[in-house]
This record gives C-alpha cells, structure tokens and sequence, in this order.
C-alpha cells in the first residue's frame, strides 16, 4: 500500500527524522494562504502516489503567494505523467506547500526488502536527487548497500559505515547514524516494505533533512494497522482495483487485450507465461484465490470485463478446494448480467469438471473448454485475432 509525501513525511517526523515545513492543500486559495505562511518564497509540490514529479513540472519552485496561486490552479486536476505513472498519468488532488530549504548536498537512503536474500537491505548513494535511477545504472559503484541479519538488525557500527561512505563527518555523521537507525525502526513498527528518502539533504545552515520521503506498507500485515485505512487516497488507484479489494480478489492491470482469471499466484504467472509464448498479450489478471464462491467468481469475471482494453478472456482454474461447476455458474452469471459477446476460453481440470465444462457448453456464451494450458492459450490468442478481423 502506497501513502502520499506529505503523510509520509508525518511519520518521519514522529520517529524524530527531520523534514521541511509544509502544509498540505486541497484547493489554489489553500496553496495561496499556505505559502503567505510559509512567507511567499515556497515549493509547490503535487501529491501523487508516483515520484519523478521534478522532473514532470510537480515539484516548483515560487516566490509569491499569487505565483503559489497559478502553479496550483494548472496543477489541480492535472493528470501529472512521470517516468513511474505510466502514459495514463495521475490526477493531482493534494498539494504540499513546503518551505523552500537551500541545499548544500542530495544523497539516496532507503531501506527496502532484498526479496532473493529474504532480508532488508540499506541502500545510499552519494549522488542522491531526481538522478538516482541513472546513477545506479551507469555508475553501480557509486550506490552503497548494508544488509541487514534479521535476527540482529541494524547495528549503529552498519549505519556508521553508509554514513561514513556518503562522505559525513563528525557530529554531521553522528546525526545520520542516528536517523538511519530510526529509519529502520520505523520500517518494523510501521510494517513497510519500503522507505525512501531522495533526497535526504544536507542544508546550507549544516543539518540533515529529508525533503522527499516515500513508504510503501506491506500489504500482508495491513490487518495489524487499522489506521492505515485512514491513510489510503483512493483516487489514486485503479477504480477495479478498488472493486477487487473490496471483494478481497488481487486484480492486476498490464497492458494487453487479454483478461485472464485464475486461481492462485504461481498458475497466474505460469498462465501470463504461457500465453505471451503463444502471442497473446494479457490485459489483467484476477487472482481469485482458494475457496471462492460463485458470487466471487462472478464478480472477478465482470472486473475482467469491465476493463476496456480486454477483447477475449481466458480463464484458468484448478479445481482444488474450489469446484469446477461453481466457477462456471460463476462465470455464466457475470457474463449473462453484463451481456458478454467477447471469446472465452477455459481450462479447468480437478472436482466437478465435466458438470463444469457441461454447463459452459450449454450457456449459449462465445465460449471453448479446453484440457491443457497450451491449447487453451493458442485458442484464445486465436480467437481474439479472428474476433478483430
Ligand atoms: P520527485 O522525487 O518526485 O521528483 P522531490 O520531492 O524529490 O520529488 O523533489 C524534486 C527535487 O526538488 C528535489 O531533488 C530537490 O532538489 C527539490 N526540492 C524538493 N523539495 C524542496 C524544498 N522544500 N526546498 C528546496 N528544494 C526542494
Ligand atoms: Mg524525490
């Protein structure tokens, strides 16, 4: 789960890592009265759940309320389009006036989880700022990392070192020792499975600041933080993944034309496999997972449908736990309801299979059963090409 700057920033500074003032704004007269507080001279940054907005125009420097004004006018409602939004771009809704700080130095320090080490790992750079992403690329040796022994966890000796290695010096280096280990607390408290700070600055008055911060929460202990849900911008994210969560389902957006249902995560992944070695190009993927219900299943189905970019859907189910003539009532109901006149393809196989496929065939619905993945992909990738012709 995604927050925004500004409430990131709220928890940075609950666990005494310093950031700038700043007052978040909902409209251009609160953009206005924020930056006559802050003295007219203010930076005007949009809130997205996406960074790279320096580099787009969402990050802007001003010198006068009224100027704070007409910046937040063109930014309010604006589809800001970064390197990390996808051409789509995201709506700017929130604002965060902050005061404008004089930077002497920019590094990079997050902690995020190394997942092939299965432990969190400290990464920093010296050359911190809106280039990270081509320093790490170009220069790898310039990006420092600290692994972190879960059973240990960061020692001050480990903070020391990246502290030491951005090049900080004596009560300047104490300061970052002591803010990285913070920052490692706060990751565990808050359940994170990210925290970046890019960049945390030296000022030009000598101390250490964190003008950007990012925190991802991870999703699995989000039952451990009522209060998160408090936090959730919801016009941030993808209508139908709204609806998915609600009925507790993983929707997953890509960028093809073929909606796939499944159940569980490793037949999700060998199905979007599969069906890119057959040519076909996945537009989503719904993960229903175990044990669901007809009702589930047909919800997930018309989350599927209801994505504008899918043009046949292929369905994949092993009927475990779950039974194969459920899936397809489930499946018969949402695309009766919606009038469906796209090609499905299912492959099921497990308890109920034949009931399954007997009820599918006798639905009247575009539909192919079929036995084995491989089939199953070439056929819908087939029929969607014979579909658009
Ligand atoms: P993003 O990472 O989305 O581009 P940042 O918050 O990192 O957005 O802002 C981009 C750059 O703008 C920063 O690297 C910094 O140089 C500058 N900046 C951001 N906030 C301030 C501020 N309060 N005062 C001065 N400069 C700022
Ligand atoms: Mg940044």
């Amino acid at each position: 789960m995604n927050i925004h700057e500004y409430q990131a920033k709220e928890i940075l500074s609950a666990y005494d890592i310093p950031v700038p003032r700043g007052r978040v704004a909902l409209t251009a007269d609160q953009v206005e009265r924020a930056a006559k507080m802050m003295g007219g001279h203010c930076v005007v940054k949009a809130q997205i759940y996406a960074g790279g907005r320096g580099k787009a125009g969402g990050v802007q420097l001003v010198h006068h309320p009224e100027h704070a004004h007409e910046v937040a006018k063109e930014l309010f409602g604006k589809r800001l389009v970064t390197p990390q939004t996808g051409p789509q771009g995201l709506k700017v809704r929130r604002i965060l006036v902050e005061e404008t700080v004089g930077i002497a130095r920019e590094f990079y320090l997050s902690i995020t989880l190394d997942r092939e080490a299965s432990r969190y790992c400290l990464i920093a750079s010296a050359e911190g700022g809106v280039n990270i992403e081509e320093t790490a690329a170009k220069s790898p040796e310039k990006i420092i990392r600290q692994d972190i022994d879960p059973f240990t966890g960061l020692r001050s000796y480990q903070a020391r070192r990246i502290a030491l290695g951005l090049g900080l010096k004596g009560s300047l280096c104490e300061d970052c020792v002591q803010l990285i280990l913070n920052l490692y607390r706060l990751l565990l408290e808050k359940d994170c499975s990210l925290v970046e700070i890019n960049p945390l600055v030296v000022t030009k008055a000598g101390w250490l600041l964190a003008m950007d911060a990012k925190i991802n929460f991870d999703d699995n202990a989000l039952f451990r933080h009522w209060e998160y849900h408090d936090l959730q911008d919801y016009s941030q994210l993808d209508p139908l993944e709204i609806t998915a969560g609600k009925f507790d389902l993983s929707y997953i957006k890509l960028s093809g034309n073929i909606g796939c249902m499944v159940n569980g995560a490793g037949l999700a992944m060998a199905t979007l496999d599969v069906l890119s070695e057959n040519g076909g190009e996945p537009a989503n993927f719904l993960d229903v997972g175990g044990g669901a219900t007809r009702e589930k299943v047909a919800e997930a189905f018309k989350i599927i449908l209801e994505d504008r970019d899918v043009r046949g859907v292929f369905v994949n189910i092993f009927g475990g736990i779950m039974r194969c003539d459920v899936i397809a009532q489930g499946i018969i109901e949402a695309a009766s309801e919606v009038h469906c006149t796209l090609p499905i393809v299912v492959r099921m196989d497990g308890s109920q299979v034949e009931e399954g496929k007997q009820l599918l065939l006798d639905s009247g619905l575009n539909v192919q059963c079929v036995d084995f993945l491989g089939e199953g992909a070439a056929a819908i990738v087939r029929m969607v090409v014979q579909a658009a012709e």
